[in-house]
């Protein structure tokens, strides 16, 4: 403090890098910001922080922010500074023309996870309400989508079961495809807390983790599995299971169905699932299976965390609903210190995807095809909701390729570095006729826009987070945005600016709408949230003072629905000219894809994507730490610095996606999972050769 000097005023508010949600002092001196407190009354984080929610903010007012909006009629022109109206005037016209040419499925848009609840409801809103069309998706489609289909068709909502206190109350906790020392810290702490007094740990990861290599903790079991074989361990795991009569039968009798269960554990009792025929699929030594599958089903209060390295795989959605039948077997649902828990990356994934950002889904997670659903729309917003799912963001390409898709508002996400297939973005993009980006910074996807228009930082507006535990928290508004504008009041204003009348004056008059229209949030208000500091959905009339833990006496669903998920190996194989397998992941002081986080001082921690190679691989090879390595797949190459380590196991190779030097999807598959399009980014079949550097 004394360095910085004083502080003048602070505003408490919510962390807007990870799905844990800590809670900030943040620190201001006039209009400077100088310094992020981690709030001890936190209830997601107690006092608690990270390097990235504590230090990295510097990106808010950094110089590359643009902050007039700028247009240009295509996308070989220069940009051109103007106001907003103008801006916002182009927009519309361009919009309105494309409209009345091409039909309102020519149409179409992506709401952000970075952005407020608020925010993204308005812009679903101006797509269904304003274009006319679902043809509405979000960043979600790319990461935890799997999470949305498996636990609405096995547990009857997309949401994690549990509050993060529960794993203070856990006897076994099984980590599988995650790793929440770098991707959520400041959980992880208290999962280490929890592991430290005596639970155990079950990690199933092709990587050696933090958790597995911590000489305080030491995983009971490690099953490091080949990349892309997750259903085939869980079923392994269900079949010691079900076949050593480990299964919770009274449970399931009584909360789930049992003809469903019958069925499925006939299927995972056959000996083709046994952990000794599985080990020549997955990789892993039969006894380790079956001591894992043992200890997960007899140790007391059983916990599953799982994080992307689960849903993004071709059987993303057939992992997450294994995963579901594992809890359910052994009875480990609706109580403290069990359940099923995806770690939300991004600070409000979870709140995307309750806000209705999906192409078949309204908020609350009511298909669109559901009428009754659709007349509260029609009626609170006086238009016809399409009956029909709209596009997804890879068909919405698709159809922009094929001529039939013309205009996209993207707010909040850079597709071009974010999603897969680099080139068939690109191909995309350059071939609609009106791209709006609505962003913080010139991205990638900018390249391809005509109008761009500024966005603003979390500390800039008012609104709210969900986190990982559908935790609703307030964001406020440290500073006024610097763009003159907070992100719903540019949506609004393009509403305006296509016809619409919409006159909203603060966030918290769309959360009062958000409530008459989610029976999940009816009972969420601004002053309650003032007033009680967060609220966990569902917050109504059966659940007045929230939901902590869901499913306690019955599932959302009514009774539990196990579904039969059989290993389909993914069509990505490795052979002779591609022998190994490339598998992704993030690292403590970076942030996606950098574009925050690569704009403050702590880049030193990681100024670069580095690929990790086994020892023996890299030798082969000739390369060796800090050497130069030409990464090539079947879609195309780039060229990374390598680090020899035994933290993957021979045939695997591993780097994160911060940088855009290096742009690790350039390299990823175009498969995706069967149910939801995710994408495969965990499992690339590839080539490494010694380089001279980029
Ligand atoms: Fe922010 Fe997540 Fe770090 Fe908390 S753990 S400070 S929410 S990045």
């Amino acid at each position: 403090v004394k360095a910085i000097g004083k502080p003048e005023r602070s505003v408490v508010t919510t962390c807007a890098y990870c799905g844990v949600g800590c809670t900030f002092r943040a620190e201001m001196r006039g209009e400077q910001l100088v310094r992020m407190v981690p709030w001890k009354d936190g209830k997601a984080n107690r006092g608690h922080s990270c390097v990235k929610g504590r230090f990295a903010w510097g990106y808010a007012q950094h110089q590359e922010r643009i902050l007039k909006p700028m247009i240009r009629e295509t996308i070989d022109q220069p940009w051109r500074e103007v106001s907003w109206d103008e801006a916002l005037g182009y927009a519309a016209a361009r919009l309105n023309a494309i409209r009345d040419t091409y039909g309102r499925n020519a149409l179409g848009g992506i709401t952000s996870s970075r952005c407020t609840n608020e925010e993204t409801f308005l812009v679903q809103k101006l797509i269904r309400a304003g274009f006319g069309t679902n043809n509405v998706d979000t960043c979600a489609r790319v990461c935890h989508s799997p999470t949305g289909y498996g636990l609405k068709t096995t547990f009857g909502t997309s949401a994690g079961t549990q509050d993060f206190d529960s794993v203070e109350h856990s006897d076994v906790i099984l980590v599988i495809g995650a790793n929440p020392t770098d991707g959520h810290p400041v959980f992880a702490s208290r999962m280490k807390k929890r592991l430290r007094a005596g639970a155990r740990l079950i990690v199933i990861d092709p990587r050696r983790t933090d958790l597995v290599r911590s000489p305080h903790i030491a995983a009971d079991y490690h099953l490091p599995l080949r990349p892309g074989t997750n259903v085939a361990i869980l079923t392994a795991i269900a079949h010691v299971i079900v076949t050593e009569g480990l299964a919770d039968e009274a449970f399931i009798r009584e909360r789930c169905d049992w003809d469903e269960y019958s069925h499925w554990a006939e299927f995972v009792a056959e000996e083709r699932h046994s952990p000794e025929f599985l080990a020549a699929v997955n990789g892993v030594d039969a006894e380790t299976v079956r001591g894992a599958a043992r200890l997960f089903a007899t140790g007391g209060n059983g916990a599953i965390y799982y994080g992307l390295g689960v849903t993004e795989h071709s059987q993303g959605s057939s992992t997450v609903m294994a995963i579901a039948n594992l809890a359910m077997a052994t009875g480990n649902i609706g109580r403290s210190g069990v359940g099923v828990n995806p770690l939300r990356g991004q600070n409000n994934v979870q709140g995307a995807c309750d806000m209705g950002s999906f192409p078949h889904e309204l908020s609350g997670y009511r298909h669109v095809s559901d009428p009754a659903a659709r007349a509260l729309f029609e009626a609170e917003w006086g238009v016809a909701i399409d009956p029909e799912p709209g596009l997804r963001i890879p068909n919405m390409l698709d159809a922009a390729t094929d001529g039939t898709f013309k205009a996209i508002y993207i707010q909040g996400e850079d597709i071009l570095q974010s999603d897969p297939d680099t080139h068939h973005v690109a191909a995309g993009l350059a071939a609609m006729d009106c791209v709006i980006v609505h962003d913080l910074f010139l991205n990638e996807t900018a390249n391809y826009a005509h109008v761009f228009l500024p966005g603003s930082t979390f500390l800039e507006k008012n609104g709210t987070f969900t986190n990982a535990e559908r935790r609703i928290q307030p964001v406020r508004k440290v500073m006024e945005p610097l763009n003159g504008l907070e992100d719903w009041q540019v949506t609004q204003e393009l509403a305006r600016a296509i016809g619409l009348g919409w006159n909203y004056t603060h966030p918290s008059e769309i959360m009062d709408e958000i409530a008459r229209l989610t029976p999940s949030f009816s009972g969420v208000n601004y002053d309650r949230l003032d007033a009680e500091g967060s609220l966990q959905w569902p917050v109504n009339e059966a659940a007045p003072d929230g939901s902590p833990i869901m499913h306690v006496d019955g599932f959302v669903r009514g009774k539990g629905r196990f579904v039969v998920t059989d290993y389909v190996p993914t069509d990505e194989r490795t052979g002779p000219r591609f022998p190994l397998l490339l598998t992704t992941g993030r690292t403590l002081s970076q942030y996606n894809v950098g574009a925050q986080t690569r704009r403050t001082a702590n880049t030193v921690w990681h100024r670069e994507d580095l690929l990790e190679m086994h020892p023996v691989d890299a030798e082969n090879r000739g390369l060796g730490t800090g050497d130069w390595a030409r990464l090539a797949s079947r879609s195309g190459e780039t060229t990374l610095r390598v680090v020899v380590t035994d933290r993957v196991a021979p045939g695997v190779v591993y780097t994160t996606f911060h940088h855009p030097a290096t742009q690790a999807n350039v390299v990823t598959t175009d498969f995706s999972d069967w149910a939801t399009n995710c994408p495969e980014y965990k499992v690339t079949a590839v080539q490494v050769a010694p380089s001279n550097g980029p």
